[in-house]
């Protein structure tokens, strides 16, 4: 049964993602009420309510289910503990599992390769001999990553061709924590899909966009992709299989790397609305936003096809100085996230630039 308007979506997480699903919310005609420790929160600027409180209080938990009919997320580090507590007590979507698999990226590499998506080799790192047995075995090249609360390149560490041996406190500098090595892929590019599935199993994907990262940020999402037919096909049949393999509710967001055959790798798992979907909201009728409310609010699912080829662009730290500019140019869509102080590395707001689909 969809949730009747004037009903209340209750949102974990505060940031620029909530904002924007705040708003779709609203234009559908919906509450919504923002569980954020940070006060005067991105999203809490265009909420109803703001619950300013830890994203594990108790308390505040039970307020959150007290004041919405159904629950979702921001954010992929919401504690499952949390969201498998609220779940007893409201509907919470996309479900605990999803963010499980998602939090660590063993358990993600494993749960991919266990539905028949390739992903790099990879080997969980747990101190300086596993680094040095990994890396042996990946020909002295790869990435070692913290297996958790990774984001935007953080807690990263490349090693190129390098002789195996002699990486001792390796571990110590990434923080003693669990690690894992991903072998190095040659990628030729990285594309993404954004893809949704409602209450009753319908899948909509997007077209997939082709992803520029700066610093381990994204900059930029192009559509169309330059790949081939069989590789966006590809792409689209992955996250599909994902989605039904979770049992999945919402948005979620895929990154691949395609290699020079055209072939796919899948990098991560994102349970959430994500930053190489925002382009949806210039390129197309129902944005990734929309269709993520509307998949937890049981409505029909949206038409996700393109109306319009566009690159979307983040502001990053200073990059938000360009508006001026940015709002003069003609078919350009300007986001802000409402924050008032321009850190470096800190998203700021993002802008896509539609042109005639070709
Ligand atoms: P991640 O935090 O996993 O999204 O990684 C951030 C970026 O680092 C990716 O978008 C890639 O550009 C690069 N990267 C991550 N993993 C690998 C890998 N195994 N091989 C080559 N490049 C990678």
């Amino acid at each position: 049964m969809s949730l009747p308007a004037g009903s209340t979506i209750g949102i974990i997480g505060g940031g620029q993602l909530g904002r924007m699903l705040a708003i779709s919310a609203a234009r559908l005609g919906y509450r919504t009420v923002v569980l954020e420790p940070q006060p005067d929160c991105p999203a809490a600027q265009v909420a109803n309510r703001q619950i300013t409180a830890a994203y594990d209080d108790p308390a505040a938990l039970a307020e959150l289910a007290a004041a919405s009919s159904v629950i979702t997320y921001e954010f992929e580090n919401v504690p499952v503990a949390a969201a498998s507590a609220l779940a007893d007590k409201a509907s919470v979507y996309p479900p605990a599992r999803a963010l499980e698999v998602a939090q660590d990226r063993v358990t993600e590499k494993t749960f991919l390769n266990g539905i028949g998506i390739a992903t790099a080799d990879f080997r969980p790192v747990d101190n300086d001999d596993d680094l040095t047995a990994a890396l042996k075995a990946f020909g002295g090249s790869g990435i070692l990553k913290t297996r958790r609360m990774g984001y935007d390149g953080k807690g990263q560490r490349v090693f190129r061709n390098m002789e195996a041996g002699g990486f001792a406190g390796t571990c110590e500098a990434m923080g003693n924590v669990p690690l894992i090595l991903e072998s190095f892929v040659p990628f030729e590019r990285e594309i993404s899909m954004i893809a949704a599935r409602g209450i009753d199993g319908a899948v909509a994907s997007y077209d997939p966009a082709e992803n520029v990262h700066r610093n381990g940020i994204l900059h930029t999402s192009t559509l169309p992709a330059g790949i081939r037919p069989e590789t966006a096909a590809a792409a689209r049949a992955a996250a599909a299989r994902i989605l039904s393999a979770l049992d999945y509710v919402g948005v979620i967001g895929v990154e691949f790397f395609v290699l020079a055959d055209g072939s796919l790798l899948a990098n991560e798992i994102a349970p959430r609305v994500h930053n190489s979907g925002h382009w949806t909201e210039a390129a197309c009728i129902v944005s990734q936003f929309e269709q993520h409310v509307r998949a937890v609010a049981g409505l029909p699912l949206g038409d996700p096809r393109r109306h319009s080829d566009c690159v979307m662009e983040n502001l990053i730290g200073d990059d938000v100085l360009r508006v001026a500019e940015l709002l003069a140019e003609p078919d350009l869509m300007l986001h802000l996230y409402g924050k008032a102080e321009a850190r470096p590395g800190r998203k700021m707001g993002h802008f896509t630039r539609i042109s005639r689909r070709r």
